[in-house]
């Protein structure tokens, strides 16, 4: 705790008091390690494509490297795959800068989420997963929310595409939905790795993963969960997960549904 004083005088400058300030400094200095810690991620996050990129470049101006048709698309390709993923972490990154901005807008718009959740499922299923089953468990009728579309198809392309990522051959990917407490309640279930159960929780902060090279094998940014709950969290939902480890992992997100004419079913 910082304590500051300040001394009230009157106009003749005589002392009538003073006043004593109290302020909590261990939330600024969480804040500002946070910050920190941000930066030097970000760096980290960044630098580790670069140097590759490098020394496959350097590799491929040595010499005649560049013109062997073996090595040299191989080099190329690698260069590539870096480069996108450093594309999507700046976008990640912007994305995150931009919310955390006051004057960010969601579009929300009425919105059938059935009708919705299905076309989400029908492009995951036109891809080329062919090693894995999307099983969809959702209610028939018609669940009206109020979200920006754009947003949470981001939410649920992140939150399905870790189940993809983290997915044994031949998985099985259950996708669900129930209306719990007038909310609407969204499962997402695979069937692969697994959560070791003291990381559960911190798999929604920035740049955490539970096994760095493999998120980074499969191309992952370490933000998309952290991105997932702000937008969820700025819809007045919720997100967390579940696991059970070389089990499985269930996210749950919830979302509000709009206000129910009478005699609809829930
Ligand atoms: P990443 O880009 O690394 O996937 P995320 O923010 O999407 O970043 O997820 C953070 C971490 O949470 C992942 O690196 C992974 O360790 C863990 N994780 C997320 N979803 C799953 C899942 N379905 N199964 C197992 N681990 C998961």
């Amino acid at each position: 705790v910082k304590a500051s004083f300040s001394v009230i005088q009157d106009e003749n400058e005589m002392m009538n008091g003073f006043i004593t300030v109290l302020s909590d400094v261990t939330e600024e200095e969480k804040i500002e390690r946070e910050r920190r810690e941000f930066v030097a991620n970000v760096s980290h996050e960044l630098r580790t494509p670069l140097t590759s990129m490098r020394s496959y470049l350097e590799a491929l101006a040595d010499g005649e490297t560049w013109k062997d048709p073996e090595i040299a698309p191989k080099f190329l390709a690698v260069t590539q795959t870096e480069t996108e993923r450093m594309i999507r972490l700046v976008n990640d990154l912007l994305q995150l800068s931009k919310m955390d901005n006051k004057d960010y807008y969601l579009h929300k718009e009425k919105v059938d989420f059935t009708k919705f959740f299905h076309h989400v499922i029908d492009r995951f299923e036109m891809n080329k997963y062919e090693h894995l089953q999307f099983k969809r468990d959702l209610l028939a009728q018609t669940l009206w929310v109020w979200i920006d579309k754009d947003k949470i198809i981001q939410v649920l392309d992140n939150v399905i595409s870790n189940a993809v990522k983290y997915s044994p051959e031949g998985g099985v990917i259950k996708l669900g939905t129930k209306v719990k407490n007038k909310m609407l309640l969204i499962t997402v279930s695979d069937q692969g790795v697994g959560i070791p159960i003291d990381q559960i929780d911190k798999i929604f902060n920035r740049f955490y993963r539970v096994d760095k090279a493999r998120s980074r094998k499969l191309g992952g940014t370490g933000l998309g969960l952290a991105i997932a709950k702000e937008m969820i969290e700025a819809h007045n939902g919720e997100i967390w997960a579940e696991s059970e480890e070389g089990k499985g992992t269930t996210i749950f997100l919830t979302l509000p549904l709009m206000h129910k004419k009478r005699g609809d079913v829930s």
